[in-house]
């Protein structure tokens, strides 16, 4: 299975390189040497990851040509707003994110607020629409391989808090390795995100060398390792990993203090404007449905989020984590993320937006729904099976027992039932 379309470059200004896949042109960064116009490279995320030899790309173009147009023509029907359901708020709405205008908060608060069904239909439209006229049928998929659920935090809500009693386990470089390589050789992923607790076992030598070895396999490396120093990231990036994921959770400092012991909101928010300047890809977002958030809280973290200037959006529901102390917390609802989405997708037409395990866990149905409400990326779990099931950030993860086969399957049956293509490329 290809995660991504070859790319041929096409010119080149400096580091920045335009390519092309069947006439459609996106710009990446050169971050290879020796690269010249007339190759043929795979990039994600704007980055270039490796180049490959004209003829495997011209035979994997060959069998994506047809499909391709096959499937933009479905993403372009699902795209179709119809209209005449359009209440003239929505319609309102619908114009000034047409113009590129900005949303202003209370604009924002108010499509939070909808609940009606059909309101909340022509509003996920309006979102996809957004989605396709900015993204066309790109998508992304990366795989995540979380290699540690050792943790120093105690955060309320996770379920490998330090205090919870619960089997920890390490995977060593070469587990590590060898799950990447599977992952790059048999599923063909060009990305992939390395996560785990704040484990500090791992020190940055460690870190380094886990980095350069993935990065070898020519994938985009994500690195999700929280807290560390500014110091560590620059040294990661250096080893070659070009892409972060960290979440600052809550935008609201009473939660955060109250939900993070030991832990300061600026701090992390600090941390991701520093990965931001070091040059990293970032992901990041927030939970949905911490106890005493209010509508307001959330449409402030999706305006924090944007002021972050992400590259990806990473934000999902909180699913309660037996023996946490919010392990009581109430079921989100699924479409408070849909919305959440519908509404980023609005103040960030051009953001790449993750769907979560932790929503496909909430409601099996609302991943497809979500990538019909604004998202267009999604991650598939490529950790070694004996570990899936320890790395319990929550209850009943949907992926702790899906063999990596299943996964694929699914999640190219669902790409191609949406027309959507596996070509995050580019910018
Ligand atoms: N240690 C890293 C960090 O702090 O960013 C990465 C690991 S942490 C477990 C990854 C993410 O899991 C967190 O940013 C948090 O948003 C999410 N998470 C933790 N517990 C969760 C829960 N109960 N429900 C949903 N998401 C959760």
């Amino acid at each position: 299975m290809c995660y991504a379309i070859p790319a041929k470059l096409i010119a080149i200004h400096g580091k920045i390189g335009t390519i092309d896949y069947f006439g459609e042109t996106r710009k990446i960064l050169l971050d290879l040497d020796n690269v010249k116009i007339g190759d043929y490279v795979y990039a994600q995320g704007g980055v270039l990851v490796r180049t490959i030899p004209e003829k495997e790309a011209l035979e994997i173009l060959e069998y994506w040509k047809e499909i391709f147009f096959e499937l933009k023509k479905t993403d372009e029907a699902l795209a179709n707003i119809d209209q005449k359901n359009l209440s003239p708020n929505a319609l309102a709405v619908l114009q000034k994110v047409n113009l590129r205008k900005t949303l202003h908060k209370d604009e924002l608060l108010s499509l939070l607020a909808l609940k009606d069904p059909k309101e909340l239909q022509v509003l996920y439209e309006i979102a996809n629409n957004v989605r396709s006229r900015e993204h066309g049928n790109a998508s992304c998929v990366h795989g995540i391989i979380e290699f540690s659920n050792y943790c120093t935090n105690n955060c309320y809500y996770c379920g490998i808090r330090e205090e919870k009693a619960l089997e920890r386990y390490r995977m060593s470089q070469e587990e590590i390795v060898s799950a990447a390589k599977h992952a790059v050789n048999h599923y063909g992923f060009k990305a992939l995100v390395l996560q785990s607790g704040e484990d500090l076992w791992y020190d940055d030598d460690k870190l380094c060398a886990i980095v350069k070895e993935v990065r070898k396999l020519g994938v985009l490396v994500f690195v999700s390792f929280g807290l560390r120093s500014v110091e560590t990231y620059r040294k990661l990036y250096e080893a070659g990993a070009r892409a972060a994921l960290l979440r600052f959770e809550t935008s609201n400092a009473d939660i955060f203090a109250k939900m993070r012991p030991r832990t300061k909101l600026s701090d992390r928010i600090n941390l991701i404007k520093a990965l931001k300047e070091i040059g990293y890809v970032l992901a990041t977002g927030f939970l949905l449905g911490l106890p005493d958030e209010t509508d307001e809280d959330i449409v402030n973290n999706i305006l924090l989020t944007h002021s972050l200037a992400p590259d990806m959006y990473s934000f999902g529901p909180l699913i309660p984590s037996s023996n946490t102390p919010f392990a009581k917390v109430a079921k989100v609802n699924p479409d408070l993320v849909l919305k959440a989405m519908a509404l980023t997708r609005f103040v960030a037409p051009d953001s790449n937006i993750l769907v979560t395990t932790a929503l496909e866990t909430l409601d099996p149905s609302a991943k497809r729904g979500a990538l019909l409400a604004g998202a267009n990326s999604m991650m598939i779990n490529v950790t070694p099976m004996q570990y899936r099931r320890l790395y319990g950030i929550y209850d009943n993860r949907i992926d702790a027992d899906r063999e990596v086969d299943k996964s694929v399957q699914e999640t190219v049956e669902l790409l191609y039932n949406l027309g959507r293509a596996p070509t995050d490329i580019g910018v």
